[in-house]
């Protein structure tokens, strides 16, 4: 459906930037190949050029100096409402003509139009390499808040970038759009959008295809870097109580610490619970420690109701209550954060739009309205199905599916599971997306333990999964013993961001490896069997003296090794018929067992009620 003139749609982030399109099956963001769909929005400048993006970004702590970010921040704004700004940041900025301000490395200077047409550039090459075609037309999208000079001086970096912008749109106008909430008559949409530094909340009111925005708020400096600031001070703390004589106030151990709350933050967005080792390697010190998600939420919860605190501002101005909300989406990466999610789903009392990738959805709306600008339709299918299959691990790295690709959603289904291992008290749920047969070849979305789980034999423990997917697309997984009664459960979302590309990869990769996989998963089910067979037969070996005669005691031995060579090698037809040749030898000793358990049980009968 690509129309003559592509008018592609274009996020340009205070922190990163991004394009996307319409494509036959529908809105994307536009990759490098095999790549991501994200740019930094970091430029560095050497010897008289620029870089722009990942290099940049790495650059940014070895050259400060000539290192230019955050430019959104300076569009438009003069040197006095930039006091507090500046002192943040660490490149030279100063006051220019008509009281605005200019950015100066060396003995150059640029004013911020120029600084973000070099990235919109970045971001147009990107493009035209992913769409193979040369791009001129765009549609850019900026926060709700931005004024009238603010908007002219975007659409300047477009034109210095060589691109026509065809239309400036506000950021959660893109987001509702993405969502296809424009298809609605009428409504009132909040949009929640909560990134790495900033944070603002739009209630928009819908009425004829058109977004009016009625009220904003925010705050220009709360985001998931403060959350990881929160927990690398706790991290600091957990190091410093094992190693008084740590020195953790330097340049490297902080930008560690802060990376590894990072990671634990991500980590704890898909379980509960997770472990961490951070290494200074020039104090010569390695500290392994446990984060709860638990922790992390008291950690937060402040910063979190700052937000929320916001929300009800901007309902005020608007006029509305949060009962008068019809939806909610949700932007930026920090939405991921599952109390953001979950204090957001309180306040307006509906679960909020995430299914599509909150880092993509500002583009992908944008890409949308450029695409029907450009005079295409819109007719493909927004998310309405499940695109993966959903299932958990079970033993030896077998994936089993519960809800199966292409399900409509709602979705819900349940299975039975059991244990493997005695005395088992607590069971690992691990959840995966994917069309293959392993866990290996899919993804992973999350993970939980269902703990105090009684002790029992294996195989006795029932475990009952359920996965249920509700209209916006998040998956929630709840497990429950039922002897026991215990259970534990978790919410995560599937990846709807794959490309177009990916899906077909994933799902040629499923038929290619079909057959292979479904004999792998044979031979690691019979595998499994032989082992407690196995088991079965070493308990009442003993036993079977009395019942056996010698030859046909070293006849069991004899194809208990001739399955132990099958267990060992790849064909699973081969490892089945040696089983089941283990089974003949083995019955006569199986019903004597059985029929002596039986007498046993019998005989205690009779002395219990005689
Ligand atoms: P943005 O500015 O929208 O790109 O958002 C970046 C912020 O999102 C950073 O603070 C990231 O640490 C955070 N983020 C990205 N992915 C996740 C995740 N899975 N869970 C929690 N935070 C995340």
């Amino acid at each position: 459906m690509q129309t003559n003139e592509t008018i592609i749609g274009i996020d340009l982030g205070t922190t990163n930037s991004l394009a996307a399109t319409v494509f036959d099956h529908g809105a994307e963001a536009l990759r490098e190949s095999g790549g991501g769909a994200i740019i930094p929005s970091v430029l560095t400048r050497q010897d008289g050029r620029w870089t722009v993006g990942e290099e940049a970004r790495q650059l940014r702590t070895r050259a400060p100096e000539r290192t230019v970010y955050s430019v959104k921040r300076l569009m438009a704004q003069d040197i006095e409402s930039l006091r507090e700004e500046i002192l943040r940041l660490p490149y030279t900025v100063k006051q220019a003509q008509r009281g605005l301000v200019k950015v100066h490395i060396g003995a150059e200077s640029f004013t911020p139009q120029e600084l973000s047409a070099e990235i919109l550039r970045a971001v147009k090459r990107r493009a035209e390499a992913a769409l193979r075609q040369p791009i001129a037309k765009a549609v850019i999208t900026v926060p709700a808040f931005f004024d009238d000079a603010q908007r002219q001086a975007t659409r300047d970096a477009g034109r210095i970038a060589g691109l026509e912008v065809v239309r400036i749109i506000n950021e959660p106008t893109a987001a509702a759009i993405a969502y296809g909430l424009d298809q609605k008559r009428k409504g009132i949409v909040a949009v929640y959008d909560l990134g790495g530094g900033t944070f603002d909340i739009s209630i928009l009111q819908l009425s004829g295809a058109v977004f009016k925005v009625l009220a904003t708020h925010g705050d220009t400096h709360l985001g998931g870097d403060d959350f990881d600031a929160l927990i690398a001070e706790e991290l600091k703390r957990h190091v410093l109580a094992a190693h008084p004589e740590a020195r953790l106030d330097g340049a490297l151990a902080s930008s560690l610490l802060r990376k590894t709350a990072e990671l634990i933050k991500i980590d704890l967005s898909r379980s509960l619970e997770t472990e961490y080792t951070l290494e200074l390697p020039d104090q010569k010190l390695t500290f392994a420690g446990r984060f709860t998600a638990d922790r992390v939420n008291e950690l937060i919860s402040p910063l979190v109701q700052q937000t929320l605190n916001s929300c009800h501002e901007a309902l005020k101005a608007a006029g509305k209550r949060p009962e008068d909300i019809d939806d909610v989406v949700m932007v930026g990466g920090s939405s991921r954060v599952p109390l953001v999610r979950k204090r957001v789903q309180a306040l307006f009392g509906r679960g909020p739009n995430i299914a599509i990738n909150p880092d993509e959805v500002v583009a992908i709306g944008a890409g949308i309205q450029g695409h029907l600008l450009a005079g295409g339709r819109r007719d493909y299918v927004l998310l309405d199905v499940i695109p993966l299959s959903l299932g958990i691990e079970t033993l030896g790295g077998t994936f089993s599916k519960l809800i199966t690709a292409n399900s409509t959603i709602p979705a819900e289904a349940s299975e039975e599971f059991t244990t493997y291992v005695d005395n088992q008290t607590g069971i690992d749920i691990n959840i995966y997306q994917g069309e293959r047969e392993f866990v290996k070849d899919c993804r992973n979305l999350g993970r939980f333990r269902l703990k105090g789980v009684p002790p029992m034999p294996a195989g006795l423990p029932r475990v009952k999964v359920t996965f249920h997917v509700d209209t916006n697309g998040i998956v929630n997984v709840g497990a429950v013993e039922q002897r026991s009664g215990q259970e534990a459960s978790i919410e995560v979302i599937p990846s709807h961001g794959l490309t177009n590309d990916e899906m077909e990869r994933i799902m040629d990769e499923a038929v290619e490896h079909a057959i292979e996989d479904l004999n792998q998963r044979q031979l690691v089910e019979f595998r499994n069997m032989a082992e407690a067979v196995f088991r079965g037969i070493d308990k009442v070996w003993d036993d079977t003296e009395a019942l056996l005669t010698p030859l046909e005691r070293e006849e069991i031995r004899k194809q208990m090794d001739v399955v132990r060579q099958h267990a060992g090698q790849s064909d699973p037809v081969a490892l089945k018929r040696e089983m089941d040749r283990l089974g003949d030898l083995t019955r006569p000793v199986a019903d004597v067992i059985i029929s002596k358990a039986a007498l046993t049980e019998l005989r205690r009968f009779y002395e219990e009620t005689r």
